[in-house]
């Protein structure tokens, strides 16, 4: 092995010496020995294929790979800077043009497909039976199986397809920044909250309007400042003004993006015909749990039905509230109304501030609960252990501010030597399971930096789990987010939602940590996109239920927990318009759905008009009518797939999770026997099985949706 540290598969990582210099060298002496061990599979003599040489000989073929550049990859979201992000930028063209090329590989795959149809194949079973299917169907679906015409069509489609989404995406920004709204009289921002005014006076200051004497307010169409004028402003025309730049983006030249729609759902469909779909949906669902567009489909409809009624009651209390406030006659808001009356129905009917959920959140607390959680429902106990930052990569004058914290880490019975950060308030803990075994690690890295990529996510540094010696190693990853830092001595107090996000990338985490798959990519959360989400969704669960809360929510202070009322509160608020919420996810998932399923009905005529006719009945009533996303819809035009028939899986994912907690809500939220078989059946499998099938084996049935329709109020439960 090679002493370049990126190389190093120690579960140890010496952040310090990962410096910027060694990325290049060790990323191109991996990705050599990577395409020479797929070299050596593709000369294998066809008549003496093993498994051992040909499947597994390809898994191994990438792992040194694949953790080196997972390391890089990791630096740039934790600890960005110039010659890192350099280096990285200059290694990932060649690094995905190789995992690319790879089920083009015409001899490799002669040598896959003979061993898949030999006797010595079909005697595996279990995981190595799921690896091979999993990894024929990867090359089918990558287009191995097409003669070089066809190959030839399917590369032109691609390189068609990135360019086409490319350039709608960036219609979409440069029609938002195209346009903006210059206020000068202060009158006309009644009802916009001081922080959004604030901004959009630094705003116009920015940009040249406005003076001391003569002050501006510039808005945009970007999220925040648009959002603040449709939801506050009383000034009915500035909301009018605003609604119409926000339904014009895409729609007009030099930006306007019907044609590109109509070209990209054409070669999308092409691309399906030529791989031997129906259509596009099939191609990219068949191997997700849903299986096809058709079964999405009625998933999403059978949801709209559920939730129909509910939303024509919701979108009559709307208009009833508005007649009421504004002493006239009950019909249809104007389209931009809807967001200004919700916000006042919500205040009238619930005056319930956030703000005042922090100081029951404080961040350890919060923490030290969750492990609490893990230990009663999972069995798990997780032990914080000393850290020590050497590194680099955290800049010299941080570095000198934070060391008497990073030295004081060494304290109160923490076990073992200090382990490697990048960061000095990154944590880092050991998981024990209930018999005792290291099952993993993890670091933790909560807080945000300049260097630091936005968002939360989990991620993985090394897989370890079931060797073919019959031992098993542990797993190493990490948990990241955002959240609010500590201020003045005080302890980080979190926002609910802040606290849900550390339970969501817990559950990600858990899924990756107890994992018992022997094939490592294979392993954690390298399953099904609409399957994903289930662990990570779950724990949120626990963040709203009275038992579970107080054992991590209690007052920073007095150690109160949250009152009942204001409990009862951040329930209602919750649930406040919950069928319009569901119906706007319907509306977008099968508005996707059916551009993908009948394209040909969207490739002429107006796009808005036909995308509007089969998704009216799921859009709040206006005058004049709500226009439909199509033409900024980036989840799906902005990227080759990327969410194309893929957005239902938002509220799939939600029924997944609502669905398996009821178990925990029935037979106990710490229950340990559940616990058990959710660790047994769905986080201990990663992909080692059909995701549908995994379900079933902890719930004993396929997922019910009316889990989802009553946690969000909409059903009263039966039980
Ligand atoms: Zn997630």
């Amino acid at each position: 092995m090679s002493a370049n540290p990126f190389l190093e598969p120690s579960f140890e990582i010496r952040w310090s010496q990962l410096r910027p210099e060694l990325i290049e060298p060790a990323i191109a002496a991996a990705l050599a020995r990577a395409q020479s061990a797929i070299d050596a599979i593709a000369a294998r003599d066809l008549a003496a294929l093993t498994y051992d040489h040909t499947f597994l000989a390809l898994e191994r073929a990438t792992e040194e790979l694949n953790v080196a550049w997972g390391k890089v990859a990791h630096l740039q979201s934790v600890a960005d800077s110039p010659p890192v992000r350099e280096a990285h930028n200059r290694m990932l063209p060649p690094v995905s043009a190789f995992y690319a090329k790879i089920p083009l590989n015409a001899e490799l795959w002669r040598r896959l497909k003979t061993f898949a149809g030999s006797p010595a194949a079909a005697e595996l079973r279990g995981i190595h039976r799921r690896f091979l299917e999993e990894t024929v169907a990867d090359f089918r679906q990558a287009g191995a199986d097409l003669s070089p015409e066809q190959r030839a069509r399917l590369e032109a489609l691609q390189s068609e397809l990135a360019q086409l989404t490319q350039k709608y995406a960036e219609n979409v920004l440069d029609a938002t920044n195209a346009w903006q709204l210059i206020v000068e009289d202060e009158a006309s921002l009644r009802g916009v909250p001081a922080h959004a005014r604030a901004a959009a006076r630094q705003n116009a200051g920015r940009k040249g309007y406005g003076s001391s004497e003569k002050p501006a307010w510039r808005f945009t169409l970007q999220a925040p400042s648009q959002e603040a004028v449709m939801t506050y402003a009383e000034d009915e025309n500035l909301r009018r003004w605003m609604w119409s730049a926000i339904v014009a983006v895409g729609s007009l030249e030099p930006y306007a993006n019907a044609g590109l729609i109509q070209r990209i759902l054409a070669r999308r469909a092409e691309k399906a015909a030529l791989l031997g779909r129906p259509h596009f949906a099939d191609l990219v669902l068949e191997r997700r749990m849903a299986k096809n567009g058709a079964r999405a489909l009625s998933f999403i409809e059978d949801l709209q039905l559920r939730a129909q009624a509910a939303f024509a009651r919701e979108c009559r209390e709307l208009e009833e509230f508005k007649a009421q406030q504004t002493v006239g006659p009950a019909g249809p808001l104007k389209a931009w109304e809807v967001g200004y009356w919700a916000e006042r129905f919500r205040q009238a009917r619930y005056a319930f501030d956030e703000e005042a959920l922090r100081p029951y959140f404080p961040m350890e607390r919060v923490i030290a609960g969750m492990f609490e959680l893990a230990h009663r429902v999972f069995g798990l106990r997780i032990a914080e252990r000393p850290t020590s930052c050497r590194s680099l990569l955290a800049d010299d004058s941080t570095r000198a501010a934070e060391g008497s914290r990073a030295s004081t880490l060494l304290q109160d019975g923490q076990r073992g030597d200090p382990v490697e950060v990048w960061y000095p308030e990154v944590k880092f803990y050991d998981m024990h399971d209930a018999r005792g075994r290291h099952v993993g690690s993890f670091y933790a890295d909560w807080h945000p930096r300049e260097a630091k990529r936005g968002g939360a996510w989990m991620n993985y540094l090394i897989t370890g789990g079931p060797q073919p010696d019959g031992t098993r190693a542990p797993h190493l990853g990490v948990i990241c987010g955002n959240l609010t830092p500590p201020v003045d001595g005080r302890p980080a107090l979190l926002t609910h939602r802040e606290a849900e996000t550390i339970f969501h990338e817990f559950g990600h985490l858990l899924h990756h940590l107890l994992g018992e798959v022997e094939i490592k990519s294979l392993n954690g959360v390298n399953v099904a996109w609409d399957f994903v989400e289930l662990p990570s969704q779950i724990m949120e669960n626990w963040c709203w239920e009275r038992e579970s809360l107080d054992l991590f929510a209690r007052h920073h202070e007095t150690g109160a927990p949250i009152p009942a009322e204001l409990f009862a509160k951040m329930k209602a608020a919750k649930n406040f318009r919950a069928a319009c919420a569901i119906m706007r996810q319907v509306q977008l998932a099968k508005m996707d759905l059916l551009l993908h399923l009948r394209t040909g009905e969207f490739l002429e005529g107006d796009i808005e008009a036909r995308a509007r006719a089969v998704v009216a009945d799921a859009m709040i009533p206006t005058e004049p009518p709500a226009r439909t996303i199509v033409k900024r819809f980036t989840h799906v035009f902005a990227d080759p797939v990327g969410y194309a028939s893929g957005y239902y899986s938002y509220k799939w994912a939600e029924v997944l999770d609502a669905d398996a907690f009821t178990r925990f809500r029935r037979e106990g939220l710490f229950n340990p026997q559940v616990g058990a078989e959710f660790v047994e059946h769905i986080l201990s499998r990663g992909n080692s099985a059909e995701p549908m099938e995994l379900y079933r084996r902890f719930m004993g049935r396929e997922p019910d949706l009316n889990a989802l329709l009553t946690r969000c109020g909409l059903r009263t439960s039966p039980d």
